[in-house]
């Protein structure tokens, strides 16, 4: 039984600059609303040109003396960043649920993730290895250094409000470069939530600064600064490739985290049951709204009608509603505007032929008045081929299709045809299947039985084609905030030629 929610009260978001809280120079304001109720959560200041100039501006003169503090130093302050998150826990996981729309028990999974993001790069504050290398000459030691970059843009998505920026700005930090974060305009309560987690933890005036407000508009004066030497975007593939055009004009370092249109292959000889729960976490938690989303499920003939048949009736049992809900499983689409685009693409599959197995549509025509008000889409299952619209474009909602493979060849052919190379993942117990699709599937990431989802940071993670490039988390989550100088040191005290000689 749903329950019912009572209304929030109103919050005031402002942009942080150089250690203040301001409103937007123009004084412009934008509302946040809530995706399950509609109703407003926040009004938010809308930064202005001016106002990111500032940002970078207190960014650009707060990197000298951060960048001189020991790396140890740095991360003391992200270990009390760390602390105080888990102190924070329900405040921030409820603040997540309210402006995303997730149920709570995966806000928690998310706050938890963000968590252990803090605390790994914190760890590397006491790592942040680089090399020695012997020398071909004696006395004399070649080595690398790492230094950070300078003024870094953290530009985010609004999926993972939390888990997501600071993925980019805890390595971002630690490695001693300053950072002008601009939030998804969908989740900016989150976004200045944490923010003064990192200011409370002591984090100098202006290494952290916030600016809210239209991606058009903040994002792309972030983006076009030759002040921005370190770009982090997380976002759509096509936002992407405008932000990529532009850094390729001052040649500074980007990460780019993209869409994607994840493939989950499901070998005849998997264990069916497990498969299924594996293959529903992944297309539907967060209403599908994962960059990971398994929203191809590539089944080998033999177990496709089974498979099919007991993952439609799991889909159409999912319960959904109001995160708030402790019994809801899964919430609402973000917006308006996506609940619209996810209807349109259950249209375009009925129409091109797909056979429709579960949901394909709102909730408009039935159930409870709570699902009617908010931007609620039925778990929706599909059966068709990979040609299909509904196959290659990335819907970022609650559909995914069951499409049939003659064998794991073929499977895996299937998961390649795709401009999108992110997530993927197999579920067999013939180990030379899963190596096959670990080697083969052209993807950042292959989950071996387990649903893609469930990004830990001890690995990298990425995607290649339209997914995008650089890897963020693991070990190789420091590379894209430093650049690593070379060092010959020569303690022999004696001059040594320029070139050296053949001995005979
Ligand atoms: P968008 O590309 O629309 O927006 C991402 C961010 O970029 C937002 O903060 C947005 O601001 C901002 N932005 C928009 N236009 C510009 C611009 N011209 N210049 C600079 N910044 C801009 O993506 P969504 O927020 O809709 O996120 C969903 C997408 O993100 C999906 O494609 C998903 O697959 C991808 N994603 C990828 C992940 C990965 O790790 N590969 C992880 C999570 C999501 P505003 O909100 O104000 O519009």
């Amino acid at each position: 039984m749903q329950q019912a929610v009572a209304q929030e009260k109103l919050e005031q978001v402002e942009l942080f600059i150089a250690g203040e809280s301001r409103a937007s120079s123009r004084g412009e304001t934008f509302q946040v609303t809530n995706p399950a109720t509609r109703q407003t959560l926040a009004n938010v200041a809308s930064g202005t040109e001016e106002d990111v100039r500032a940002g970078i501006d207190a960014a650009y003169e707060a990197f000298p003396n951060w960048s001189q503090t020991t790396a140890p130093e740095r991360a003391e302050i992200l270990f009390k960043v760390g602390q105080l998150i888990q102190e924070n826990v329900e405040q921030l996981a409820r603040t997540i649920t309210l402006e995303e729309g997730k149920a709570l028990a995966e806000a928690r999974a998310e706050v938890k993730q963000g968590y252990n993001t803090v605390m790994y790069f914190a760890g590397e504050g006491r790592r942040m290895l680089s090399n020695v290398t012997p020398s071909e000459t004696k006395d004399k030691l070649t080595m690398t250094i790492r230094r950070p970059l300078g003024v870094t843009a953290v530009i985010t998505p609004w999926n993972f409000p939390m888990m997501i920026p600071l993925w980019n700005i805890s390595p971002a930090l630690v490695c001693g470069n300053t950072v002008v974060f601009k939030p998804a305009s969908f989740t900016p309560i989150t976004a200045s939530k944490f923010v003064q987690l990192f200011v409370k933890a002591g984090l100098p005036r202006g290494v952290l600064n916030l600016i809210t407000g239209p991606g058009e508009r903040v994002g792309r004066t972030l983006v076009e600064s030759d002040k921005i030497r370190v770009c982090a975007f997380t976002g759509e593939s096509e936002t992407g490739k405008g932000i990529a055009q532009t850094s390729a004009k001052c040649l500074r370092r980007q990460v780019l985290e993209l869409g994607g249109k994840n493939p989950l292959i499901v070998a005849s000889d998997a264990d069916l049951a497990v498969a299924v729960g594996g293959a529903l976490w992944s297309a539907f938690s967060n209403a599908g709204q994962k960059c990971t989303a398994a929203s191809r499920i590539i089944v080998e003939e033999p177990i496709l009608d089974r498979f099919a048949k007991t993952f439609a009736e799991a889909a159409t049992k999912l319960v959904v509603g109001n995160g708030l809900d402790p019994s809801t499983e899964m919430g609402p689409l973000i917006s308006e505007a996506a609940l619209t685009k996810t209807k349109e693409y259950a249209e375009i599959g009925k129409r091109e032929g797909a056979k429709l197995l579960a949901g394909g549509s709102d909730y408009k025509n039935g159930k409870g008045p709570d699902l009617q008000r908010g931007n609620f889409h039925q778990p929706t299952v599909f059966s068709g081929t990979n040609s299909m619209q509904i196959s290659q474009d990335e819907i970022f909602g609650p559909i995914t299709t069951i499409i049939s493979a003659r064998n794991i060849q073929d499977a895996i052919s299937i998961a390649n045809d795709t401009r999108y190379g992110l997530a993927s993942a197999i579920y067999t117990k013939d180990i030379r299947n899963a190596m096959k699709a670990a080697y083969d599937i052209d993807a950042g990431v292959t989950f071996l039985n387990q649903g893609p989802v469930g990004i830990e940071v001890g690995a990298s993670f990425g995607g290649v084609k339209d997914s995008g490039f650089g890897r963020e988390l693991g070990e190789v989550g420091i590379e894209d905030y430093t650049e690593k100088k070379t060092l010959y040191l020569d303690y022999s005290y004696r001059v040594h030629p320029f070139f050296y000689p053949w001995k005979k």
